[in-house]
């Protein structure tokens, strides 16, 4: 793409936010809340799992933990169990029931709804701030940069300062320069949409996209083959042609499949 103004990049920014909400207007978060409280908790409870899994944990969790001094109560390697479906069952323990010590300890069990209060709390990195700022307290203080926000901004040239799709930091400040504030909030929760119907990682629909008129990747992307369908390259040809003549390759390989 040839290089592009920084006014041509925001008004391109501001069609795609525009298009978005036509496309989903009522985009918001997918996680099952009803106070700030479960969504904290959901949030965390999402890191490295999808929206399914922990819509299918947090019914029977909100039920039993209904404050954060509950929480705060809980038996770590109880709540290990109730959570364990999400991945990262011990790590998310800790997070979940250290931000609500911190929470009855220094904000009267209430959660906090700033975001400097917010990344305070153990566990609690800007990522889950801005989703409980912008969803339960409807504060634009940020947006939400998860995988499929961070694969939408690179393909649609919205972040030229992050290196790649994993620079959540350097994406969310280029979004934030060139998308109005008060649709901060919205493009996290629409991208994400956007992400899972339309361009997801490994297969991009270009033709049913309504963004391609502003995408400079449109049609430029090649489906993504999973790894195990990809051809090996000649080196690694080369290495498994090396490996299957050496003296005492097989075993080896045999004892990589069936390890003791
Ligand atoms: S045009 Fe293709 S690459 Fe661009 S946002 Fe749409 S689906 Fe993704």
């Amino acid at each position: 793409m040839a290089r592009e103004s920084e006014a041509k990049r925001t008004e391109r920014a501001q069609r795609i936010a525009q298009a978005l909400r036509a496309l989903y207007p009522d985009a918001d978060c997918a996680l099952k809340h009803e106070s700030a409280l479960q969504l904290l908790v959901a949030t965390i409870l999402s890191a490295q799992s999808t929206d399914e899994t922990v819509n299918r944990v947090v019914p029977a969790l909100f039920a039993k933990y209904r404050t954060a001094a509950d929480y705060a109560a809980a038996d770590p390697a109880v709540f290990e169990g109730e959570i364990h479906s999400t991945g990262f069952f011990r790590q998310k323990t800790k997070s979940v029931l250290g931000a609500a010590r911190r929470i009855v300890e220094e904000y009267r069990g209430e959660v906090p709804d700033t975001m400097e209060d917010l990344v305070r709390l153990p566990g609690v990195a800007r990522k889950t701030a801005n989703v409980v700022l912008g969803t339960w307290f409807g504060k634009n203080e940020g947006i939400v940069v998860d995988t499929h926000v961070g694969r939408l901004a690179h393909r649609l040239a919205l972040a030229w300062r992050s290196r790649n799709e994993k620079d959540a930091v350097r994406i969310e400040q280029d979004l934030m320069e060139i998308v109005p504030r008060r649709e901060w909030t919205f493009l996290g929760h629409a991208l994400i949409l956007h992400g899972r119907r339309v361009c997801s990682a490994r297969k991009p629909a270009c033709d049913r996209c309504a963004l391609a008129s502003d995408c400079p990747s449109a049609f430029r992307l090649e489906a993504v083959k999973s790894p195990s369908s990809r051809a090996p390259d000649p080196a690694r040809r080369r290495a498994a042609r090396t490996a299957r003549t050496s003296p005492g390759s097989a075993p080896a390989r045999r004892d990589r499949r069936r390890p003791s």
